[in-house]
């Protein structure tokens, strides 16, 4: 599609709306959208407003067309077709609205792309279960079964950060599971997410099943959220919208994958190559804003030192500029005040005794990667998330005081530890208050179908991946029968 291109370029500008089942809504309320490089104008979304939310839910429990397994597998299958055949127009369109570097951008179409396969693969699978009843004194001769059926109507809500990935993240698996959805992208990034959902459309979702809406958060948002008639509302995004919609939703289910503050915990037996790499990949790939970057560089005291050298050497790698040069490794963050933000968390740690050893330059919502050494343990900067390519160094004493380091924080995502000793690398994986532990890897490393979440202040300790968000998306119903 050329027009994706032109809108890179800066030629064009991509005049989208929202849809309710299908129909596009016409409305004079419209959202521009900029880019937080260069602040043109890349796209405009014509919005709904609180008619419209009624509609779409009314649309989505009125259904229409159930489609069998195989359909929904078709259907997934063809949407990724149709993604990887515009791969590059689509990674220009999220690079150009996000800020991200375009190479950023190219890797989420392949994160999306294995989501869709994922899914697809599901809709193939039966994972229903059977237990027998004759196993205890109080048996039967009877048998349980037990299979999913899909929910009436769900809610996604998601966060500008992967503007396509968190996307296909509660799309796909609620497509996989026959649950219509009422979408309600980032108003910071919408233009990907409603031409993902053009796409889905064209390749043969039935239109009720799929609605997506942007407009004033109290008649889109907040009315979804509250509606009764919505079984669940998934929600991707910050800790304060988050509590303010377990608040809210009220008799529902509710999902909520929130902010992490994670740390990357480097022992002294740690390979520094590994090391160095992890950390700098950690905190400053898609320019840091990922719910599971390394937001905080833990290291044993007596590689302190020789760690920090590698790291401000390795960090001169990562090349901010342009987001869509290819050769640019960091672009912006998603805006201004994001990027004033982490400046001035910055500036306060430098102020309780932190030091700069590179980059923490601002231009606009460009911020280049600041590596910061001795950084207070109880710096704004550490205690709260940071959400841009920061990478502050602390050090720890022992392997108590790592785990005490490492859990001293209101949140709860993943861990990384880099160590080749196996008892530490189990006492981690114990004792660490996270979702996951990787060792010898990121915090964030996933494959799109294992299952993923946080606990404490970044989530319920429920779990996404295209398999555990599959369960969220659908109900259990058991039936037994005489055997
Ligand atoms: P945000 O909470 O500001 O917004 C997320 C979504 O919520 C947006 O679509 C927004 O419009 C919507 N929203 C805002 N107010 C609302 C309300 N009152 N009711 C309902 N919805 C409302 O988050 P963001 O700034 O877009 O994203 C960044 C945050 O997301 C970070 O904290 C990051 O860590 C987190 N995140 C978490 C994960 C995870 O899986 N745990 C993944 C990615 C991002």
């Amino acid at each position: 599609n050329s027009e994706e291109v032109a809108v890179a370029n800066g030629t064009h500008v991509l005049n989208l709306s929202c849809y309710v089942a299908g129909k596009p809504i016409a409305s004079d309320n419209v959202l521009q959208v900029r880019s937080p490089y260069d602040n043109r104008i890349v796209g405009t979304v014509a919005l709904a407003g609180a008619k419209e939310t009624n509609e779409a839910i009314e649309a989505a429990l009125k259904g229409g067309k159930k489609l069998n397994r195989y359909e929904r597998y078709s259907v997934l299958d063809k949407t990724r077709h149709l993604l990887m055949q515009r791969k590059e127009e689509m990674a220009q369109l999220i690079s150009a609205e996000s800020g991200l570097a375009i190479r950023e951008a190219r890797y989420e179409m392949g994160r999306a792309n294995d989501v869709l396969m994922f899914a697809a693969i599901e809709c193939l699978k039966d994972d229903g279960q059977i237990f027998s009843c004759d196993i205890s004194p109080n048996g039967k001769a009877r048998k349980i079964f037990t299979f999913r059926e899909p929910l009436n109507v769900a809610v996604a809500i998601t966060p500008f950060n992967h503007p396509l990935n968190q996307v296909v993240h509660k799309i796909a698996p609620a497509i996989a599971s026959g649950t219509p959805v009422i979408l309600k992208p980032s108003e910071k990034t919408p233009l990907t997410a409603i031409r993902l959902t053009e796409i889905l459309y064209e390749a043969g979702l039935p239109h009720y099943m799929l609605s997506v809406l942007l407009g004033p958060t109290s008649e889109v948002a907040e009315q979804l959220v509250k509606d009764e008639r919505i079984d669940l509302v998934s929600f991707t995004g910050s800790v304060a919208v988050g509590k303010h919609i377990a608040k809210t939703a009220g008799y529902k289910k509710v999902i909520l994958e929130l902010g992490g503050n994670d740390p990357l915990i480097i022992l002294e037996d740690a390979d520094m190559n590994l090391a160095v790499t992890l950390a700098a990949e950690g905190a400053f790939r898609n320019s840091g804003q990922r719910c599971t970057a390394v937001k905080r560089i833990l290291v044993h005291e007596n590689i302190k030192a020789a760690f920090t050298k590698c790291l401000v050497e390795k960090a001169k790698e990562y090349t901010c500029g342009d987001p869509a040069d290819s050769e640019t490794k960091v672009g912006t963050v998603i805006d201004e005040p994001a990027a004033i933000y982490l400046e001035d968390v910055t500036k306060k740690a430098v102020a309780a005794g932190a030091k700069v050893l590179l980059g923490g330059k601002r231009e606009g919502a460009l911020l280049e990667p600041t590596v910061i050494a001795d950084v207070p343990r109880d710096a704004q900067m550490v205690m709260c998330e940071s959400f841009g390519p920061l990478a502050p160094i602390l050090g720890f004493t022992d392997i108590d005081d790592a785990i005490a380091l490492s859990n001293s924080t209101s949140y709860g995502l993943s861990a990384g530890v880099v160590t080749n000793n196996m008892q530490h690398a189990i006492r981690f994986v114990k004792e660490l208050k996270v979702g996951t532990v990787n060792i010898n890897e990121v915090p964030g490393y996933r494959i799109e179908n294992s299952p993923f979440g946080g606990i404490k202040d970044s989530g319920l300790g429920i779990k996404e991946g295209v398999i555990e968000a599959m369960k969220c998306f659908s109900f259990i119903k058991t039936f037994s029968m005489p055997w």
